[in-house]
């Protein structure tokens, strides 16, 4: 069965409908390639046609690449001519529509991303739905790809080197009328009209040549010889480097396919294109993202971990205990979602904070036009303040974010149950108490589990799920069902110190404190951490967790594990700071940086005196590896110990958790990216050098020697 349906009336005007059989939505994969190019060819021949009206029967128009099949072409077996071929299939077909001599109009009835967009851009005219809701962009950079279907070609062809650098290397999605203006979009009409409007185009005076292949054609703007577009290029690279530290090749080659592709005609240009795309498909960084950041973390939207055979149960009304950052973030975020939520605080007055809250961040939407005064009421109208426990009668779920005390912890806990009906199931956002000692507090174990959520909750998109011993399957279904209700990644993990996320985060902090204690100049150790493709450096990051609270953290840890507890050079760093100095962090005014009135800060002038700088100083590269190692070690001890048990969601977890360095595409994607011999030789070197906290786990090495990685070849 073909994707595409041929349809002539009696006008001549022919109708191209893109239908993949058997799935939601329309994607660019080899069959779906080849059906275009036969239905292109019969298109061209059609001597009864007046031209076609490009369709699709999805509520999207297409959604892009099949980036299953584009997986598998990065970590498959390689074969440079099937590649080359493969590669350009698209682009050559869509060449091919675009100069068939008959005129071809894109009526586009839902969003039209990447190979999507694509293809509308071969169109000789784009008529859009009038579908706020449709989006239209080339978002491949935001998996290390570039758009391989001619969209670098065309768009910069379209509408100017300079307004298609953002589109392309920042993936930017735009709304139809945002993307009329940027000019690649023809006409807006409404969502009734669309075929109306492409059929009359075609009985019109329709056209059959884009404009790169009129006589006289003129890069809109200039191009690439033109002296503001080639400063544009020189500003633009400047401003990749300090963007991505050179971290990311996509942004880079899609600047090679502009300043190329453009220096020659389309033909040439689309080649230029294709070598390009190859050569990112075939480097480390775009497989890697496209697992994690696409199809893991799509499994991971798809709750691939609920327990089987468990209903779905969808919360209409849930509890928050403590109405502060964190209660009154989840009461945002669930009114905003139409779920009704009850919040509970010390007094009636506190609990009311969580309507300060989202007041704050509703006028702030208005103002920017994302929302409207009576969106605001009715948010508003289904959160509601208490102090008192009955009103948690009826709630499907309590998310707790009391203050972090197991005594505060455990009153919740009982005074929440005495209300709560048996088939509700209790959450605790705790950062650091273990849930099974926090559930002792519970009359219904199997009913607690953790759900730590990250701040700002209205931000950060991922939540940690924390069995406990008592955990039933049940209670984790439900809580994935609730995660899922809010519109967050859930990630699976088992009850353990830290967790999985703060755990491995907070190695990247120590090693920095480490490095510092050493004599390894500070102003290096920044460098080395923003280089790493951390999204901050260590130093500045331990300022804003707080070093109080990360000394409080230690102290207890090491008072609950005795001599068991780890040791980590950095314990004597913390402590000269925040006992010896009273450095406690940014929200004191003073940590490893002074923060001054004016927002800005500097690194503070004594730490030279307390840790002075040593005559050899690494390279910033050495100390990148022990940022990157320290973390995939970490990373790895929770697989092996069970915390976390697919690596799929670990790298999911540490990507969207703490910013943990994108292009590898998380810490065990770096370790197979790396390959297990060498990271295991990497890591022992760094163990006799450093210390033995780089000893690698004996998982490590039975991988290395089976000749296996975390995820399958
Ligand atoms: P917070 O101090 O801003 O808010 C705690 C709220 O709990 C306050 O409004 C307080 O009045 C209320 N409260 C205290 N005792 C209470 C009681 N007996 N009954 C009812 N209400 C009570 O704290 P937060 O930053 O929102 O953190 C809450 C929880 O979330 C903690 O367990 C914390 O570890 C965890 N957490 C915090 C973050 C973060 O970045 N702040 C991130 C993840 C998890």
């Amino acid at each position: 069965m073909s994707c595409f349906r041929y349809e002539r009336d009696a006008d001549g005007v022919v109708t191209l409908t893109f239908d993949m059989p058997g799935r939601s939505q329309n994607v660019w994969s080899q069959a779906s390639i080849d059906d275009l190019s036969a239905v292109v060819e019969r298109l061209a021949g059609d001597a009864e046609s007046k031209g076609a009206i490009l369709t699709s029967a999805k509520k999207d128009f297409v959604a892009g690449a099949d980036l299953e099949e584009l997986k598998s072409i990065c970590f498959g077996p390689r074969d440079a001519a099937d590649l080359n071929a493969r590669c350009g299939a698209l682009s050559v077909v869509l060449r091919r529509m675009e100069t068939c001599g008959k005129p071809v109009v894109a009526a586009i009835n839902g969003a039209a991303l990447g190979g999507g967009l694509e293809l509308c851009l071969a169109a000789h005219r784009r008529i859009v739905a009038d579908d706020p809701r449709i989006k239209l962009g080339l978002p491949e950079a935001t998996l290390g790809l570039l758009p391989g279907g001619g969209g670098t070609q065309r768009l910069a062809r379209l509408i100017g080197v300079t307004a298609s650098m953002p589109l392309l290397m920042e993936g930017k999605q735009l709304r139809p009328d945002a993307a009329k203006k940027a000019g690649f979009v023809d006409e807006i009409v409404p969502a009734a009209e669309l075929m109306a409007a492409a059929r009359a185009w075609l009985l019109g005076k329709p056209v059959s040549t884009q404009p790169w292949d009129a006589k006289g054609y003129k890069v809109p703007g200039g191009g690439v010889d033109d002296g503001t577009v080639l400063q544009t290029f020189m500003v633009a690279n400047a401003m990749l480097l300090a963007k991505t530290q050179g971290n990311y090749p996509a942004g880079r080659a899609i600047l090679s396919c502009l300043y190329e592709g453009l220096a020659v005609d389309i033909d040439a240009g689309l080649l230029v294109e294709k070598r390009y795309f190859v050569q990112l498909l075939l480097g480390p960084v775009a497989g890697a993202m496209i697992r994690t950041l696409f199809l893991s973390m799509q499994e991971a939207n798809k709750l691939a971990r609920r327990p089987a055979g468990v209903p779905r149960r969808k919360p209409a009304r849930i509890g928050i205990l403590g109405a502060g950052l964190m209660g009154a973030g989840v009461a945002f975020v669930a009114a905003g979602l139409g779920i009704e939520v009850v919040i509970l605080d010390r007094s009636r007055e506190a609990a009311e904070a969580a309507w300060t809250y989202a007041t704050q961040r509703l006028d702030k939407q208005i103002s920017r036009g994302q929302s409207t005064p009576a969106q605001k009421e009715a948010l508003l109208g289904r959160i509601h303040p208490t102090a008192d426990y009955a009103d948690l009668a009826g709630c499907d779920a309590v998310v707790e974010a009391v203050f972090e005390d197991r005594a505060v912890k455990a009153q919740v806990t009982a005074a929440a149950d005495a209300v709560l009906g048996p088939e509700a199931i209790f959450g605790s956002n705790t950062s650091t108490l273990p849930i099974t000692g926090l559930a002792a507090a519970s009359s219904r174990p199997d009913r607690f589990i953790g759900l730590h959520f990250f701040s700002p909750v209205e931000r950060m998109p991922l939540v940690e799920v924390i069995r406990g011993e008592a955990t039933s399957e049940e209670t984790l279904a439900f809580a994935l069902d609730l995660v899922q209700a809010l519109g967050k990644t859930p990630i699976v993990v088992r009850d353990s110190r830290g967790f999985y996320t703060s755990r491995v985060f907070g190695t990247y902090i120590t090693e920095g404190m480490a490095m510092l204690a050493e004599g390894i100049a500070p102003t290096l150790i920044e460098a080395a951490g923003r280089r790493s493709g951390m999204p901050m450096p260590p130093l500045a990051l331990a300022d804003e967790v707080g070093l109080g609270l990360m000394a409080q953290v230690g102290r207890q840890t090491r008072a609950d594990l005795g001599d068991a507890a780890p040791h980590n050079p950095s314990t004597v760093v913390l402590e000269a700071l925040v006992d010896g100095q009273g450095r406690t962090g940014k929200r004191s005014g003073q940590g490893f940086y002074d923060y001054g009135m004016d927002g800005g800060k500097r690194l503070w002038s004594g730490l030279g005196a307390q840790w002075p700088a040593r005559a050899d100083q690494p390279t910033v590269e050495a100390l990148v590896t022990r940022f990157l190692y320290t973390q995939a070690l970490e990373a790895a001890r929770c697989v092996e110990a069970g915390v976390i048990e697919d690596p799929g969601e670990a790298d999911v977890g540490a990507i969207l958790g703490w910013g943990f360095a994108p292009y590898t595409g998380g810490p065990l994607s770096f370790i197979d990216g790396v390959g297990l011999p060498a990271f295991v030789a990497q890591a022992d070197a760094l163990a006799d050098a450093v210390g033995k906290r780089f000893r690698p786990p004996a998982l490590l090495r039975r991988f290395a020697s089976e000749g296996r990685g975390f995820y399958p070849r």
